[in-house]
C-alpha cells in the first residue's frame, strides 16, 4: 500500500518546487472530511483555501458535473453555450451587476478588471486614466497584472519588471487614499476583507468612504471577491453587507464549489468596456464550469447555505474569541466575517509550525500572512464539526510543538 512519504519522495522530483506542501497526499473527500493514501482522515477547515464551498464531492454537485460531462464540455467562446447564458443571468439576478465574462482563476479575473479599467477609460475618452490604485498588504494573483496588483513585495522579487501604472497605499487608510486618487486614476481596486494577506477587515466606514472618494474623482471601485464572495461571509457577495456597491467584482474560488472557475462582473455602466475582440479566454465559460457554478448556486438556495454561513460563522467566531481567552500566551486576537476567520497568533509563535502540529492532530487549516490560523471551512460546515475542530486545535495550543515557540525571552 502506498505511504505518503513514498508518494511523495518518488514523484516530488518530477513536479517544480514552487510548492511546500504538507507532507501528505489526499486522495478522497466526502463532506469536510478528507483522507490521505494511508486511509487516515483529517476535518478540513481550509476548504482547498475557500474553494470547496459545498464540502468534498456533494452528490448533487458530482451528479450535475457528470451530467454534463456526458453531454458537452468545451465549446469555444465562437458559439454560445446554454450553461453559460443560464449563468450569466443566475449571477447579474443576484448582484449589483448587469454583465458577466467568464475565466477559470481568480487571477485571470482580476487581469480582466485591470484591462476593463483601463479600456473603459480609453473608450469614454480618459485615456490618460491608466493608474489602478491598489492596497498594501492585497492578494490578487500570479499572473504579471495581479501580482503586480498584489501588495505585498516578496512575490515581486526577481519577478521585475512589473506591470507599470500600479500603485499601492496603506489599506484601511482613508487619507492615504485620498492623496494619490486623481485625474490620473483609472480605477481603486481592493479586497472587502483581506483574505490571504490575514484576514483583516478594514475601519468601519472605509469602503463608503473609498466609494464617495472614487465617485468625487471620477475613478472607478473595483472589489476582489475572489476569497469573500458566493457566500463566505454570510452574503452572497461580502460587500452586500458592508455598505458599499463596486462597479466591477472579481470572483473565483467558492464559484463552481471546487471546479475551476473565475468570473468578472460589473454594472451596465462598464459594459462597454470591453468590445468585441478587446479580450478573451479559450476555456472560459465552458459548459462543464459553468453547469458546476450553476449547480453551486442551486444547492446554495437549496439549502440554505447562506443562513448557515451565517449562525455557524458566528459561533466559529465565538469558539475562537474563547480560544484567545483561553491561550493569552500564544493567541492574539480573533477575526474576520462569517465562515472566513482567524486567530492570530503572538510574535514568538510561529503560525505555519502551530498548523502543521494542528494537522498531526487531524485538523486541516491555512495560514493567512505571516501570522494568522486561518478557519476556511466547507459552507455547509456544521456546529458539532467546529466544536471538533476548535478541541482538536485547543488540544494543539495546549501542548504546543518546540518548533512552534521560538525564543520565550523575546
Ligand atoms: C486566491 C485569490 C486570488 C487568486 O486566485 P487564483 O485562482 O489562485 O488565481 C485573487 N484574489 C484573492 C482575494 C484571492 O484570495
Amino acid at each position: 500500500m502506498a505511504t505518503n512519504e513514498a508518494m511523495i519522495d518518488a514523484f516530488r522530483g518530477h513536479l517544480l518546487p514552487n510548492y511546500q506542501p504538507a507532507p501528505v497526499v489526499l486522495t478522497r473527500g466526502r463532506g469536510c472530511r478528507v483522507e490521505d493514501v494511508e486511509g487516515r482522515s483529517y476535518l478540513d477547515m481550509c476548504a482547498g483555501i475557500a474553494v470547496v464551498s459545498l464540502g468534498h464531492s456533494h452528490p448533487s454537485l458530482v451528479a450535475a458535473i457528470a451530467e454534463q460531462a456526458g453531454r458537452l464540455m468545451h465549446t469555444s467562446n465562437l458559439f454560445w453555450n446554454d450553461k453559460a447564458l443560464e449563468l450569466g443571468k443566475a449571477l447579474t439576478g443576484r448582484t449589483f451587476a448587469t454583465r458577466a465574462f467568464f475565466c477559470n482563476s481568480g487571477a485571470e479575473a482580476n487581469e480582466a478588471l485591470l484591462k476593463l479599467a483601463r479600456k473603459w477609460n480609453h473608450v469614454h475618452g480618459a485615456p490618460e486614466r491608466r493608474e489602478i490604485v491598489c492596497m498594501d498588504g492585497s492578494f490578487h494573483g500570479r499572473t504579471m497584472g495581479a501580482v503586480t496588483m498584489t501588495g505585498q513585495p516578496k512575490y515581486h522579487v526577481g519577478m521585475e519588471p512589473l506591470v507599470p501604472g500600479i500603485r499601492h497605499v496603506p489599506f484601511g487608510d482613508i487619507d492615504a487614499l485620498d492623496a494619490v486618487v486623481g485625474p490620473k486614476t483609472a480605477a481603486v481596486l481592493l479586497e472587502p476583507v483581506q483574505g490571504e494577506g490575514g484576514v483583516t477587515s478594514p475601519p468601519k466606514g472605509y469602503l463608503p468612504a473609498v466609494r464617495a472618494l472614487c465617485d468625487a474623482r471620477g475613478a472607478l471601485l473595483m472589489l476582489d471577491e475572489v476569497q469573500t464572495g458566493i457566500g463566505r461571509t454570510g452574503t452572497f457577495l461580502a460587500h452586500e453587507s458592508l455598505d458599499v456597491v463596486p462597479d466591477a467584482v472579481s470572483l473565483a474560488k467558492g464559484i463552481a464549489g471546487g471546479f475551476p472557475m473565475g468570473a468578472m462582473l460589473c454594472a451596465e455602466k462598464l459594459a462597454d468596456g470591453l468590445p468585441f475582440g478587446s479580450h478573451a479566454t479559450t476555456f472560459g465559460g465552458n459548459p462543464l464550469a459553468c453547469a458546476a457554478a450553476l449547480a453551486t448556486l442551486r444547492i446554495l438556495d437549496e439549502e440554505n447555505v447562506l443562513e448557515n454561513v451565517r449562525s455557524v460563522g458566528a459561533h466559529l467566531g465565538a469558539r475562537l474569541d474563547e480560544l484567545v481567552v483561553r491561550h493569552p500566551d500564544l493567541l492574539q486576537e480573533s477575526r474576520g466575517l462569517g465562515l472566513l476567520r482567524g486567530v492570530a497568533v503572538r510574535g514568538h509563535v510561529d503560525a505555519r509550525a502551530m498548523l502543521m502540529a494542528a494537522q498531526a492532530n487531524g485538523v486541516l487549516l491555512s495560514v493567512a500572512g505571516a501570522k494568522v490560523l486561518r478557519f476556511s471551512p466547507p459552507l455547509v460546515v456544521t456546529a458539532a464539526e467546529i466544536d471538533e475542530a476548535i478541541a482538536l486545535l485547543d488540544a494543539t495550543l495546549a501542548a504546543p510543538p518546540a518548533n512552534a515557540i521560538k525564543d520565550a525571552a523575546e
